[in-house]
């Protein structure tokens, strides 16, 4: 019987029924799938458990397939490896360093105009190869309402914050109330532009994704929302459909993807996954390179890898479906991109490039550029640094027809026959 077939179809439709009868053990996991492990293998499982918890919602459950699971991407991402007993010297806790980076509980400053806000730490499904482990899954450790308005003070006492990422756990596992709280209270910020959400929802649980969701989300706008594909498997129709219901809402929407070892580290289903990406309106923006959290090495792929990804994307297919390969340095220096090289040579007039289908080119520098000299004294440059937005202060189009103060009557397309004919008399 498949797993969605157990439960009750009224039931399967309802987030709050998912997270309640989330599969956390072994037993009910065999239970639910009719997969059977050794004895062996389950006492090795289980110590993985008292290392990061196992979650994983009867919707992700299902898209397991039971008669070759060992190689379904679905159940390699969330069901436990006795690999990740194993943990390389120099794997570590935090390799991001996000904990230095912490100036009060929740929050990471790591760059000049924007802050990682952690409200929540717990998800519906903890993905193997999560790279906060430390934090995740954690239940003594969920932010409570005294902690969230600490991290709010500290963005209001921070005018150079204008962009604050939602992050967890997984932020939309608050209830829509708490979750528009949270939003208004940032809202209010005056110096806060946009406000972005990390989730991957979509993904595990895109049930989660109601109409009274995106009906929050809209009175909070500039909102935007990254979420975390993984592979082609992951589309399904509930998938597709909470993606639509978010960018119908106005919510732009991105995937960040993690390079997994047996799971997409083949450009064959990468390019597969970008395309479905853009065709369901999510901008890939980010291929992570495994992090090097405890482990995970099992995981990891070689970085050329990665390059050999993007070879097989950049140029094969529209550039809005490629995203951005990063390695996160290890100890915080940020997000490093990675790149197959292009530039093949450079003299003081010339650059030699390649392109994709391994053409050889030269591009002719301008042999007349002056470079502007800068001393800082922006009052005195030559540039057009006026950095105000634009303001439309003449009408066009129907609203110049509309307006008072032009007399155009008409508005006539510069190759209109009609009119050319008439000026050939
Ligand atoms: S959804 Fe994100 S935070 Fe949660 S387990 Fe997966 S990777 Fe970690």
């Amino acid at each position: 019987m498949s797993t969605k077939k157990r439960y009750k179809e009224s039931d399967w439709g309802d987030w709050k029924w998912q997270i309640r009868n989330t599969i956390n053990d072994i037993e009910t996991f065999e239970d639910v799938t009719g997969i059977k492990f050794a004895a062996e293998e389950k006492d090795e499982l289980s110590e993985t458990l008292n290392k990061f918890p196992l979650a994983i919602t009867p919707y992700y459950l299902s898209l397991i397939e039971v008669n070759d699971f060992r190689n379904d991407p679905v159940f390699k991402q969330s069901f436990p490896d006795v690999k990740e007993l194993c943990v390389e010297p120099y794997e570590m806790k935090d390799p991001l360093s996000e904990d230095e980076d912490s100036p009060v509980a929740g929050i990471t400053h790591r760059y000049p105009d924007r802050v990682l806000f952690h409200i929540s730490n717990v998800c519906s499904m903890y993905c193997r190869h999560c790279t906060r482990k430390r934090k995740v899954g954690d239940v003594d450790y969920i932010p409570n309402k005294d902690t969230l308005l600490e991290g709010i003070a500290y963005i209001k006492e921070h005018p150079q914050v204008r962009d604050v990422l939602l992050s967890g756990g997984d932020p939309l596992m608050l209830d829509d109330d708490y979750l528009d709280w949270v939003l208004t209270q940032i809202r209010e910020i005056p110096h806060v532009e946009v406000i972005r959400i990390g989730s991957r929802m979509p993904v595990v649980l895109p049930y989660r994704i109601t109409d009274n969701l995106v009906n929050v989300l809209k009175k909070h706008h500039p909102v935007w929302l990254n979420t975390h594909f993984n592979h082609p498997r992951e589309f399904t129709n509930a998938s597709k459909e909470a993606i639509s219901k978010l960018a119908n809402a106005g919510v732009p929407v991105g995937n960040q993807s993690v390079l997994l070892s047996g799971v997409n580290d083949c450009p064959k289903i990468m390019k597969k996954l970008m395309h479905l990406l853009v065709k369901n309106r999510v901008r890939p923006y980010y291929l992570y390179q495994c992090d090097l959290s405890e482990g995970l090495t099992h995981f990891r792929t070689p970085v050329g890898k990665g390059i050999e990804i993007m070879e097989s994307l950049i140029g094969h297919t529209s550039g809005f479906s490629v995203p951005t390969y990063v390695i996160d340095a290890p100890g915080g220096g940020g997000k490093i991109p990675a790149m197959p090289n292009y530039i093949i040579s450079w003299s003081t007039n010339k650059v030699v490039l390649r392109n994709y289908e391994g053409v050889i080119t030269t591009y002719k520098e301008p042999d007349s550029y002056e470079p502007i000299f800068c001393n800082r004294k922006c009052d005195e440059c030559v540039l057009p640094l006026k950095l105000d937005e634009g303001q439309e202060f003449e009408a066009i189009g129907v609203n110049k027809l509309l307006s008072d103060y032009d007399d155009t009557i008409s508005l006539v397309p510069e190759d209109n026959e009609r009119h050319l004919l008439r000026e050939s008399y």
